[in-house]
């Protein structure tokens, strides 16, 4: 068996690569180690910046998330009960973000890729890349029993933070940077309106709280809690008492507690790996890259990589230059490292770091301060929040 590319994992990245590619004529293969199902059941990332919209738009993919998606032009950012919004529209010279669940970007290319007929093996087993070094690469694979090798011209890994692609990559070749935060999230969501229109980040001693949403009807809520924090210690009720008091006083009096669908723990970490190519693999999304999810840049650093690789893949075939190929890494890790700034900044500013400082904390402060006082600091935020330009 041949393909012209062979894409590993069928998160966003694996599937809107593919989209794109497809699109544009080029053949491609989807290695998903999972089921079908349990892609479509996870809970991650819900806001869409401007550019990641762009693009699946490009991709044929975004009619539902016009018609279903709630288009944000404000953010509030909130420390100590003092409360400040951001009008994103006014400060960015009308952008704005977009709230559609990563379940639903998901389904919807997983859709749109099964109505063209493009193929996806899912639960391929043991996944091997070999000779990319070479022009020649091959992936293998096991399924229902039978290993299975594929021959390409080249292979996206796109198989997130744990997955093989990375490890592909012969030792000294790639140069990571990583921070592990002390703490993580414990996420619930439930099938209530959200308490206000537009997120809120907090900052409060007890520490973060978010509140987000998916959907008019479904809420997403957020408690930072210490590493070690296991979901189901939390019942609902000590779940929205201790968001209750993290929250200014006229938004925790309208939380209402309603079960819970899913809750788990997310632990934060920011991680980079260069270059993001080596020979005729290429990495793409949390493949290369983790951020902490405040700031929620996750996803859309996986489009944005997405957009540069596509581009980059159809002008090899469609003109045979290489350029964009070659230009690949350092395009992108221009803008991962910007989208890494944001989301560590974002981090420090709104979260309590166990045995900090008072010093630490008056930072913490003035950070806020100055952004709710100096327009030029606020654009800076809303700019980033609603995602620099590809
Ligand atoms: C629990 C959690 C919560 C998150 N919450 C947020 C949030 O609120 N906001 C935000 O912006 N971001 C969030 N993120 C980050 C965001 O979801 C990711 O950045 C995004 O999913 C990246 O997409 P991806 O396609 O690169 O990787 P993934 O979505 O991880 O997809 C990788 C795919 O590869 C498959 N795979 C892995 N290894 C193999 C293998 N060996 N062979 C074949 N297939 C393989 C996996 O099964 C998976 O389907 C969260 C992430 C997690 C884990």
């Amino acid at each position: 068996m041949r393909r012209q590319v062979v894409i590993i994992g069928s998160g966003p990245a694996g599937l809107l690569l593919g989209q794109l590619l497809g699109r544009a004529g080029i053949d491609t293969l989807i290695l998903e180690r999972s089921t079908r199902e349990h892609v479509l059941s996870r809970i991650r990332a819900g806001v869409l910046e401007r550019g990641t919209v762009a693009l699946l738009e490009k991709a044929g993919v975004a009619e539902r998330l016009h018609r279903e998606g709630l288009v944000h032009s404000g953010v509030e950012l909130a420390f100590d009960g003092d409360r400040l919004r951001l009008d994103l529209a006014a400060l960015t010279g009308g952008a704005g973000v977009s709230v559609y669940g990563q379940t639903e970007v998901t389904r919807d290319l997983m859709e749109a890729r099964e109505a063209a007929g493009r193929p996806t093996v899912f639960e391929a087993g043991d996944v091997e890349i070999r000779d990319i070094e070479t022009a020649c690469p091959s992936v293998s694979f096991t399924v229902h029993g039978e290993r299975r090798t594929v021959a390409c011209d080249f292979v996206a890994a796109c198989d997130g933070f744990h997955g093989i692609g990375r490890r592909s990559v012969p030792e000294g070749a790639l140069r990571t940077f990583e921070r592990v935060y002390p703490f993580g999230w414990l996420g619930l969501l439930t099938d209530a309106p959200p308490v206000t229109d537009e997120l809120v980040y907090a900052n409060h001693p007890r520490g973060f709280a978010l509140l987000s949403m998916r959907s008019p009807t479904r809420s997403r809520y957020y408690v930072q809690v210490p590493l070690e924090t296991r979901a189901e210690d939390w019942s609902d009720e000590r779940f929205f008492d201790e968001l209750r008091l993290r929250l200014p006083a006229g938004m925790a009096s309208r939380l209402r507690t309603t079960p819970s669908i899913e809750k788990s723990v997310a632990p934060l970490r920011s991680f980079v790996a260069e270059p993001m190519r080596f020979g005729s693999l290429f990495l793409a999304g949390d493949a290369a890259h983790i951020v902490p999810p405040t700031g929620a840049k996750g996803l859309n650093l996986a489009a944005g990589d997405v957009h540069y690789l596509s581009s980059g893949l159809i002008e090899h075939y469609r003109e045979g230059s290489d350029a964009g190929l070659d230009r690949y890494s350092e395009r992108a890790l221009g803008r991962v490292w910007k989208a890494e700034r944001f989301s560590w900044w974002m981090t420090s500013m709104l979260h309590r770091f166990p045995g900090t400082d008072a010093f630490a904390e008056r930072m913490q402060r003035a950070e806020f301060d100055h952004v709710a006082s100096v327009r030029s600091a606020a654009a800076n935020v809303a700019e980033n929040y609603v995602g620099l330009p590809f």
